[in-house]
Formats: structure tokens, C-alpha cells, sequence
């Protein structure tokens, strides 16, 4: 029997749903959030260039205690708070080419309907019972009014591996889930004061329900989660830690409420009781996702419903429980679409310091990188060339990522075109040769590179991308033999080899581009020059499947017969080792307490810029500073020192403000941001018009070691018009 041929021969483009962890909106990005963005991002892209349709969405996380303590602190509403983390997203994201569809948070008004829906469908099936429990209470926090503490404010030894300060919800040494109540000696991370037990009423999702767990150990067990992920999940099915340091076998329910107060989402039907963050916060990818098929008239039940959409989340280790367990469960038990997988990334640590957690981050500034001038797709390579598709920490190594970058980035693939593009347009009027498909040596290159491209199609879509870069470059190699061992720059000298020269020098670019549609996905910026430049399409995967097939003939489109290019420009600097130096040289410290001077000062490792001499308060008080948002900043025509920046002091006007920035801030860096000014400077007259004011910057009085020019930004909640004393 034979089955019938489809209608249709055209396939039909995969539907993806796909995000990254949200971001607690409690401070900026660290180097762990880029490296994971832009994981997912190359993975994002290559679909696309697959023909497949994408909604890559994220949100900021923004509930929780964290969140309303730290508000409080800075005298602002948590949403408040929140929005002004969010404002500093996206100098981030478009720095280092990372490009969401949509970028939400979890206040919003989708995510309050959407968690209130998934809550009453787990309600309906059952799956959720309150229970009288005894919480931990700090009688000293907010001022004596004392509340119950957030998971994250109660810290005490694991009760499964003993590890100190561990925080209430899980530990970030063994992994274990579990109470606050179960951790040993506690104390509460705001007070300091020892907690006392206080009875509440709580809501539980009952994970331990048969259903949940007949569904959760197939879910987590047939293949699709990484096996390292899949093993660790399976322990938790096994065993699990009780308050008093004992063990249970089977899932435990999972406390989904907290007390106010608290900023987060209100319980139906439930008054003074919120839904716990880790609840909402998962919902948040549907509401995000929600928020732009708004916006673009889509509608998103009809959407999720389409029995092929695939879904996918990236995240890192340290969040596997909420994503394998609670996650799945919460969406099958409240009748929707389940995660298709879930793929758990390492941590990233930097020159083998530590881990960059959520929580910590240090080492590498991802905003000081870009503010050095280094280039986004430098990292974005170098990460590429340590991500493989397991779960497993890598590190981020300064000369690794120098070699890397010089050797395979600009030695191997740039190298390429800058040593035979110049002869095209020099000595063949951008023309490029053709009628070669008979050449033999050209035809066994070729055909290996159709053999690899394939494996390196398949090597990005299992998110191998290590192993994708390291046959592209095995590719580079071969093309680059051939460059060497054809040596144009010898032929060029003698016109009798002019046919020659045209050929290996337009075969060498047809190498390059097929490298470029490799690396396309990680190198987003350089594959559209290299686009223009070579007068091509928009390079996708259609162009390797068509190599395949067609591996025996080639056609001479593919090979770019009698194909008109343009001018080559340089594609890329080398990393300079000055880059990296700047980039990890930590910042000055500078004692506060200041000593009487050592005689001889050459012992002190660190040299400050003498002190002014002494004022008094009065003198100080003659200068008004002032918050001021920068609501414009433009560069000054004319002057590669100064920008102007538009500031509000809350006067009910704009100062206009020329400052001697511009080598160190793009004027993107700064619009949005809060500074200091200094409000009653006299107007100066200069050559691009009238400065009404100046804002604060620091700098060292030795340019030349301590390089840089950092203006001044109050922490968050100050408002403009505020006086600084
Ligand atoms: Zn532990």
C-alpha cells in the first residue's frame, strides 16, 4: 500500500513559543542574564532562519518581598520601583543584539488575570486546600509592626546538606527544595532578630495529589528534558527533607500564599492573602506572550490552542524544581498547553572566579564592556563557543576569549574575504568568475562543506553550538588551505594566470559567504555587512538544504556565477589586550576614613588625586545640586568631546546642559537616567550655546591608569528637583 501524497509539498513553518527566565526586577543585568539571553537568541535566529514562525518573549519578575522591602528603602511604590529597573533593559538587550519580541512584566495586567484563571482551574480540579500553618515571623521588622517572613529574608543552615546562610526556599549548595521552617538555627535577614512561630492560614497546590505525580514522572522522564536534568528531577520523586530532618518519600504540596504584606497578586476570594512570587512568576511568560498578540491583533487562546505550537524555556540551574515540577503541573492540571522542554544552562564564572548567581554577580560588567568599545559579537561568539546542549557551567577565561576572537573570528573566517575581495573589485570590476562547476578541487570543497553545513544545521538546532562552531571553523580551515595554496597575491603578478586569479578568488568568497550563513545566528551584525557587501540575500538555512540536495551538480547560483559584488569593507577588529585589561581592573578603593599621611607614601597600593582644602558647611551649602533626569542627550556636531543633554529638575522647564562626555557615554547610554546637576552655576556662553547648569561625572586626576569619565546617578527613588545636603 502506498499513502497518498500530500495536497500541499510546501511544509509548513514550525510555530515556537519560546523564553528565557524573567529577571527579578530588584536590579540590572549581570554577565549570567546576557550569557542566557543570548543563548537563546542564537537559538531564536536560527529558526527564523529556518523559515520557522518565533515569539520570543520575556518579562521583568516583579513581585515579591525582595521587591517591596527594597521599595521601601528607596521611598517609592514597588511598581515604581520596578519600572525603573525595567527602563535600564535596553541598553543591555540592543547592546549585545539580544532581540526579544516583547518584553513585558509581571504586574501587569495579563498576568493578574491569567494567574487568577490558572488558580481557580487547580481550584476546580481539586488540586488546591488551605492549612493552618506555623510561619516564621520577625517581630522587629518594618519599624516593630513585625511581619511574616518571605522565604528570601529568613536565612539558617540547609537541613539536607548544612551549608550556612542559605536562604528559606532552597538551597543554592545542593539544590534541595524546602519550608523556611526547615532550615536549622534561623534568623531573619532583615532584624537579625531569631523568628518566632505565628499560625496562618496558607494555600496549597497539592503536588503529592496521584494525578500530579502519575503525570510529572512521566513528564519529567520520557526523553525530552536533558538527561543530567532528568536524573537530578528523578531524585525529588524519591526523597524529600521534612521541618524536623527527616526524610518522606514523594513530592510535597507547595505552599503557593503569603501574607500581606506583600506586592504580588491578591488571592481570589481571599483577602490579605497573595499568591507566593514563584506562583505569578512562570504566568508572566504567558502574559507577556499574551500582551503581543494583543498588540498585534492575534488572539491568544486560538494561538496556545494550535495543537502544533512548541514551547520552550531557558533558565538556568539553580530554577529546574519551579520549571519541571510546579510549572508543568500548574499548566496540565488547569487544562493547558504543557512546556515541550525545558533546557537548563550552567553557570557562567569568570577567569574561574565565582559563580554568578542571581543573586550575586560580579566580574564581568556586561555595561562596562560595551562601554569600552568592545564588540557585542565578540561575546556573543566567544559564549557560543562554550555553550553545548547540556547543563554544565562554563567559564569565562580573558585570553581564551582573546584567542578566540583574533584567531578563529578575525585568522580564520574575516581573513578570508579580505585576502581576495580587494582583486574582484580592483581587477574584475566586482564581477565575480564562473563556469568552475567542473573544477575538481573546487567541486570536493564544496561538496564537503554542503556535508557540513547539514551537520552544523542539526548541531545549532540541538543547541550544540560549540560543537557547530568547531566544524565551521574546521571549514575555514579548508578554505583558508585554499586561499594559501592558490596564493592570488603570487598569480595576480602574472597576467597570463588573470583566469586564475578571477576563480580563486570568487570561489574563495563563495566559501565566505556559506561561512557566514554558519555564523549568521551568532554574528548577526557582521552576516548583514558581509550581505551587503556581497550583494546577497538574506542568508537562510534554505541555502544549505539546496547544497545537499544538489551536491552532485551544483547549480552556479549557488555558486555565484558572474555575480556582481560590492566595495569590502574591514569587518572586525582584533580584541586588544588593553580592552581586556580595562574590563577586569577593579575599581579603585578608596579609603574613607582617611588616616594621617605615612611619611612615605610609596607603600600605599592605591593613589588618590589630593585632597581640596577644607570648607565648611556653609561653603558647601553655597552650591545647589540638584537630581535632574536626562530626558534628551544628543552628540554635538562639531565636538567629539561633548554631548548636550536635556535635563528636568522638576522646575517646570528644561535646562539645556553641554558636558565633556562623549569619549565615554553614547548619548543612549544616558537618556532616561537620573544624575546630580549643579543648578545655580552661572549660564556660560559656548561655542554651541548657553550651558545652564553641569552635571556631576567622577575621574581620576591620572587619565592615563585610571581611564574613564562616570557620571553620577543616585540609587533608585530619587526624583527630579530633589536637593542633595
Ligand atoms: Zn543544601
Amino acid at each position: 500500500m502506498t499513502t497518498p501524497a500530500k495536497a500541499s509539498s510546501l511544509p509548513s513553518p514550525r510555530q515556537l513559543f519560546v523564553t528565557t527566565a524573567l529577571p527579578y526586577a530588584n536590579g540590572n543585568f549581570h554577565i549570567g542574564h546576557i550569557m542566557e539571553y543570548i543563548q537563546a537568541d542564537i537559538w531564536v535566529r536560527y529558526q527564523r532562519m529556518c523559515g520557522n514562525e518565533v515569539n520570543f518573549v520575556c518579562a521583568d519578575d516583579a513581585h515579591g518581598a525582595p521587591i517591596m522591602i527594597a521599595a521601601q528603602k528607596a521611598g517609592v511604590t514597588p511598581r515604581a520601583f520596578v519600572d525603573n529597573i525595567a527602563a535600564g533593559r535596553a541598553q543591555y538587550l540592543d547592546g549585545f543584539h539580544i532581540k526579544f519580541d516583547n518584553w513585558s512584566h509581571t504586574d501587569s495586567e495579563e498576568n493578574h488575570v491569567l494567574a487568577k484563571e490558572i488558580y481557580r482551574d487547580l481550584k476546580k480540579a481539586g488540586l488546591i486546600e488551605t492549612k493552618s500553618i506555623e510561619q516564621f515571623f520577625d517581630p522587629e521588622a518594618l519599624e516593630g509592626k513585625g511581619m511574616f517572613l518571605a522565604d528570601r529574608f529568613i536565612k539558617g543552615e540547609c537541613p539536607k546538606c548544612g551549608a550556612k546562610d542559605q536562604y528559606g526556599d532552597n538551597c543554592e549548595n545542593c539544590g534541595a527544595v524546602y519550608s523556611p521552617t526547615d532550615l536549622k538555627n534561623p534568623y531573619s535577614a532583615l532584624s537579625g532578630a531569631t523568628p518566632v512561630l505565628k499560625a496562618s492560614e496558607h494555600f496549597f497546590f497539592r503536588l503529592s495529589d496521584p494525578r500530579c505525580v502519575e503525570f510529572l514522572e512521566k513528564w519529567t522522564q520520557d526523553g525530552k528534558l536533558q538527561p543530567e536534568v532528568a536524573n537530578k528531577v528523578k531524585e525529588w520523586f524519591s526523597t524529600r527533607t521534612n521541618a524536623d530532618g527527616s526524610t518522606s518519600t514523594g513530592l510535597g504540596d507547595w505552599d503557593i500564599s503569603r501574607d500581606a504584606p506583600y506586592f504580588g497578586i491578591e488571592i481570589p476570594d481571599a483577602p490579605g492573602k497573595y499568591f507566593y512570587v514563584w506562583l505569578d512568576a512562570p504566568v508572566g511568560y504567558l502574559a507577556s506572550l499574551k500582551n503581543l498578540l494583543d498588540k498585534r491583533g492575534v488572539d491568544f487562546k486560538a494561538y496556545m490552542a494550535n495543537p502544533n505550537l512548541e514551547q520552550y524555556h531557558f533558565i538556568g540551574k539553580d530554577i529546574v524544581t519551579f520549571h519541571t515540577l510546579f510549572w508543568p503541573a500548574m499548566l496540565k492540571f488547569s487544562g493547558r498547553k504543557t512546556p515541550d522542554n525545558i533546557f537548563v544552562h550552567g553557570f557562567l564564572t569568570v577567569n574561574n572566579g565565582e559563580k554568578m548567581s542571581k543573586s550575586r554577580g560580579t566580574g564581568l560588567d556586561p555595561l562596562k564592556y560595551l562601554g569600552l568599545g568592545m564588540n557585542p559579537e565578540w561575546l556573543r561568539y566567544y559564549l557560543a563557543t562554550k555553550l553545548s546542549a547540556k547543563n554544565e557551567d562554563i567559564d569565562f577565561n580573558a585570553e581564551d576569549f582573546m584567542l578566540k576572537v583574533n584567531s578563529d573570528l578575525i585568522g580564520k573566517y574575516v581573513n578570508i574575504a579580505s585576502r581576495t575581495a580587494g582583486f574582484i573589485s580592483k581587477k574584475f570590476d566586482g564581477q565575480l568568475a564562473g563556469g568552475y562547476e567542473d573544477s575538481l578541487q573546487e567541486m570536493q570543497i564544496m561538496s564537503m562543506f554542503a556535508d557540513h553545513l547539514s551537520v552544523i544545521k542539526k548541531d545549532i538546532e540541538l543547541r550544540d553550538f560549540a560543537k557547530a562552531i568547531r566544524l565551521t571553523m574546521t571549514l575555514a580551515d579548508v578554505a583558508n588551505s585554499y586561499v594559501n595554496d592558490r596564493a592570488p597575491w603570487a598569480i595576480a603578478k602574472d597576467e597570463t594566470k588573470r583566469d586564475e586569479l578571477h576563480i580563486v578568488c570568487s570561489f574563495s568568497l563563495v566559501l565566505f559567504r556559506l561561512l557566514t550563513l554558519a555564523l549568521k545566528a551568532i554574528l548577526p551584525i557582521t552576516a548583514r555587512q558581509v550581505e551587503a557587501f556581497m550583494k546577497v540575500e538574506s542568508l537562510n538555512w534554505d541555502l544549505a538544504d539546496e547544497l545537499m540536495e544538489t551536491k552532485n551538480r551544483i547549480a552556479s547560483k549557488s555558486l555565484l556565477s558572474g555575480h556582481a559584488i560590492g566595495e569590502y569593507k574591514h569587518l572586525m577588529q582584533r580584541v586588544d589586550i588593553k580592552q581586556l585589561d580595562a574590563l577586569f581592573e577593579a575599581p579603585a578603593v578608596v579609603e574613607t576614613a582617611p588616616q594621617a599621611a605615612p611619611d612615605n607614601d610609596s607603600s600605599s597600593s592605591t593613589t588618590i588625586e589630593p585632597l581640596a582644602p577644607e570648607i565648611t558647611i556653609d561653603d558647601f551649602s553655597k552650591i545647589d545640586l540638584r537630581i535632574a533626569k536626562i530626558v534628551n542627550c544628543e552628540a554635538v556636531e562639531g565636538s567629539t568631546k561633548l554631548l548636550r543633554l536635556t535635563l528636568d529638575a522638576g522646575e517646570g522647564k528644561t535646562r539645556n546642559v553641554f558636558s565633556g562626555i562623549a569619549s565615554h557615554y553614547k548619548p543612549a547610554d544616558l537618556i532616561g537616567k537620573h544624575t546630580v546637576m549643579v543648578a545655580n552655576l552661572a549660564p556660560r556662553k559656548m561655542k554651541f550655546g548657553i550651558s545652564e547648569g553641569m552635571v556631576l561625572a567622577a575621574s581620576s586626576a591620572d587619565e592615563k591608569s585610571t581611564p574613564g569619565i562616570y557620571v553620577l546617578e543616585p540609587v533608585a527613588g530619587a526624583e527630579p528637583g530633589m536637593r542633595i545636603r
